[in-house]
Order: structure tokens, then sequence, then C-alpha cells
């Protein structure tokens, strides 16, 4: 198709913006959704924030527009990790000079793609993270089309689309006697897997921070999910149906970070400490158990110690993330006395990894995550199988699906405790019992693979997108 042909020529036949909610989770998927559409010739601007900007340095084919915001205040607010992230995800949305500097930042592009006709790309439109609702408001006044980019799962989009019905029908607020309940619209999921804004210290802000998916998809030209059809076929038929009928195309796009040439090195905002992968070299094949919860959960200080109680009672060899800010109140968390000599190079603590190299490394043998969409991807990409601890929101439906749906890893609920950690962590990675569970884990690998070929259904997609594009 001419679309992917694009790259060879030398004027970008249309400019896209992107505006990443700024988040590592959600910049990431930005910045490899906007290397995808830069190779199939398309112009880039990256909108961002000054809180956790991009480095322009490492992406040379971008343009970058910085806006204001007032996120870090809100952030620093609070002590809670959930509330920070919706707090500051809140204070993302709604910064009063945000709308302003992105309308002003487009009217500029506009102005550029109009004036310059021969050197300068027209702008086609804005791809905004799904809970900018005021950027959306911003580029609508402009008259730029918007996309908006899902940075979670097509189960996780349609969860998001039925609070209305899981009210209606009583499964929420949720009562501690039904939170085992299958709810039968939505399988897998049960009661407890639903993230129940009446949980959040306010109501209010977690149920509007839900909806803003939903307000923005409504009045988008296209939603982009960090998707594929193999993986969630029914999930995406029922979106896919729901959008077609307000005429708003779906575009299931992934895994992002293997369709595109952005690099972890390129997107991740802490520096990634490399030395594990010499250190994985010296380990067994299939034998290290990798641990990381991702860049905002934190958890207590009890739970710290059990964690590394439980990773040196299982006898297993392990790399462990534990990233500044990990334990809730502390810095730099300390390992438990004893802790050292018990475990005997055994183990590896380290503040933030190359996660994807680390998952490709055939020393890994199984991942202990807290089930954030990104992670998941790319451990179902290295048929790496998973130990899953959920924290909040998408990442309890994430761990549902892998436990439930895909059978690529086992849940680790209730209180953290060492013998309980020691115990799964042997079942995943040495018992009969996770066999299969490992097995599993290698065929869906082939099923992802199979998507990224050329004729791949999310190759596929990326050409529909700008052919889309294009014709704004
Ligand atoms: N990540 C990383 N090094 C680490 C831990 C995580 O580079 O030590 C990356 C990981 O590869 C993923 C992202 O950080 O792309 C985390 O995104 P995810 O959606 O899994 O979780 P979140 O951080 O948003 O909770």
């Amino acid at each position: 198709p001419p679309t992917r042909m694009a790259g060879a020529r030398s004027r970008a036949a249309a400019r896209v913006a992107v505006f990443p909610l700024p988040f590592q989770g959600h910049i990431t998927p930005m910045l490899q959704l906007a290397g995808a559409l830069h190779a199939r010739g398309l112009a880039i601007t990256v909108l961002h924030t000054a809180f956790n900007a991009p480095d322009p340095a490492r992406h040379p084919e971008f343009s970058f527009a910085a806006v204001p915001d007032a996120i870090s205040d809100a952030a620093a607010a609070t002590e809670d990790g959930s509330m920070d992230r919706a707090l500051a995800m809140n204070a993302a949305v709604e910064a009063p000079a945000l709308a302003e500097s992105v309308r002003d930042a487009l009217a500029s592009m506009l102005r550029a793609g109009e004036q310059e006709e021969e050197k300068e790309p027209r702008l086609a439109c804005l791809v905004i993270d799904a809970t900018l609702t005021a950027v959306q408001e911003a580029a609508a006044g402009l008259g730029v089309p918007t996309l908006v980019l899902h940075t979670c799962s097509a189960a996780c989009f349609r969860l998001f689309r039925s609070y209305d019905m899981l009210y209606d029908k009583g499964y929420l607020p949720a009562q501690e006697s039904n939170l085992l309940l299958p709810v039968k619209e939505l399988p897998p999921l049960q009661v407890r897997d639903l993230f129940d804004p009446s949980k959040l210290p306010s109501k209010e802000i977690g149920l509007k921070l839900l909806n803003l998916a939903n307000e923005t998809t409504a009045r988008s030209s296209g939603a982009i999910i960090n998707t594929f059809e193999a993986l969630e076929a029914q999930e995406l038929e029922t979106v896919r149906g729901e959008l077609a009928e307000k005429g708003i195309p779906i575009f299931p796009i992934g895994p992002l970070h293997k369709l595109t040439s952005v690099d972890s090195v390129g997107t991740s905002l802490l520096k990634q400490d490399s030395t594990c992968i010499q250190w994985l070299d010296t380990q067994e094949s299939g034998s290290v158990l990798y641990v990381s919860f991702g860049s905002v959960v934190h958890i207590t200080q009890d739970e710290f110690t059990e964690v590394a109680c439980g990773l040196a009672n299982s006898g297993k060899p392990f790399l462990w993330v534990v990233r500044r800010g990990l334990v809730l109140g502390v810095e730099k968390p300390e390992l438990p006395e004893g802790f050292e000599s018990a475990v005997k190079g055994r183990g590896k603590v380290i503040e933030w990894a190359p996660q994807q190299e680390v998952l490709a490394h055939s020393a890994i043998g199984g991942f202990w995550t807290h089930s954030g969409w990104n992670s998941t991807l790319e451990s179902v990409y290295e048929g790496v199988p998973m130990l899953s601890r959920p924290n909040f929101g998408d990442q309890l439906v994430t761990a549902r699906y892998v436990e439930d749906r895909w059978k690529i890893g086992i849940l680790l609920e209730g209180v953290l405790e060492r013998e309980k950690i020691k115990r799964a962590i042997t079942m995943l990675m040495e018992e009969k019992e996770g066999m299969e569970t490992r097995q599993r884990a290698k065929n869906l690998k082939e099923k992802m693979r199979m998507c990224l070929e050329s004729s791949g259904s999310s190759q596929q997609a990326v050409d529909k997108l700008v052919d889309h594009i294009l014709s704004f």
C-alpha cells in the first residue's frame, strides 16, 4: 500500500500532533505510536507538559512544544499513591492555562502548514490521551480533528463504558458479600475486579476520571487501542459495534512497542540500569524471576519486607526493581536485615530496569508484575508467564484476564505474606501446575507475533489509520 512507502518521500504528507498524559505508562505508548506514524511518512509534533517532559534530544525525528501545567503541586499534595495519580491526572486535565497554550501551539502549526505550503506539511489531526478533554476542546475550537489513544486494554475500555450498567444492576457500589460475584455482562470479571470509585477518597473525582475516556472518544474521529485482534476479539467487537453506531472507527494497534523504532531508552523517564543484563548473562536459562511494580504503584513498608523475605525464601534467582519512592513515605527503602546474606548473589536489586531487554533475556522465567498494560504486553511478547499483583484501576482487570481468560499467569491475592509469596513463585516457575501456564504464555507469544507480520492485523490497522489521517 502506498502509505507504507510514504517514509521514502522527501516531504511528509501531513503533520500529526500528539499529546500524552504525562506519566510513564502513557508517554511511552504515545511516543511509540508517533514513531509508527513517522515511519509511515507523517511529520510529528509532541505537545508535552513541563512535568515528566520527554527529552527532545532522544527524538531528533520529532518536533516538540511545551505547554504549562499544574501537576507537580497536585501530586505533592497527598501521600496516597493512587490518589496522587488521580489528582495529578485531574490537574493535567484541568490546568486553566493548558487549553489556551494547546490552542496557541496548534494555531501556529495550522498557520505554518497554510502559509508555507511548500515547506511545512499541513496539520491533519491531534492524537490525545483518552483523559484530555480540555485539550480536545481546544483542538475542536480550531477545527482540528482528534484521535484518542487508549493506553489500556480493550477489556478495560469496555469496562469504563459500563459503569451505568454496573450501578443499575447493583454490582456497584461493591459490597463485602458480592466481591466474588461474576459480572456476567463482562466475563471473566468479578465484582472485586471493578475499579469502584466509591473506594476513592473522592468518589466524584473517581467517576469523573472514569468517564473521561468515554467523553473524549465520543467527540473524536477515531479510537486507537494498544492491543491486537487475536488477544481481545470479543471485547473489540463490542466496542467496535458501539462506536460504529456513532461513526467512530477503532484501530487496534498493538503491541505498540513492536510497531515502532522508538526504543525504551528514548521513552524512559528514569535512567535504566543495564548492569543487570550482564548479571542475567550469568544465570541459567528460564531460571530468573523479574520483579517490578511499574512507575507509579506504591507499597507499604510491611509489604516491602514481605516481598523481600518471600523472594529470599523462594530459593529462586530474581531481579527486583526497587524504584525510588516505591515504599510509601520513604525515598530509598532499606532491605531487611539479613537479606543480603540470605540471598548470597542469587538476587539483584536495581532502581530501574531496561525492562523490554530484561523480559527478552533467555534467563527470565517469570515476571512478578503489578499488571500495568504496557508491562503485560511486553511480557506477552516475550512469552513470559506472570505472577500478578494488581494495585488499582485497569491493573485489576488485566490481572483477571491474565489468570482467567488467557491463563498465562497466576493472581496473587489478599494480604502479602512471605510464605504465600514463596509458594506462588514456586508454582509459577517450577511445579507441574505452572507448566501449562508457561506453555500457554509461549503459545500466546506466537499469536502476538503474527499480528505484527506485514499482513498481520496490527500492521494493517496502522495502514488504515494513516489513510484515515490523510483523509482529514
Ligand atoms: N519500565 C521500565 N523499567 C522498569 C520498570 C518499568 O522501563 O524498571 C517500563 C515498562 O517497560 C513499561 C512502563 O515502564 O513500558 C510501565 O508501564 P505500565 O503500563 O506497565 O505501568 P505503569 O508504570 O503505568 O503503572
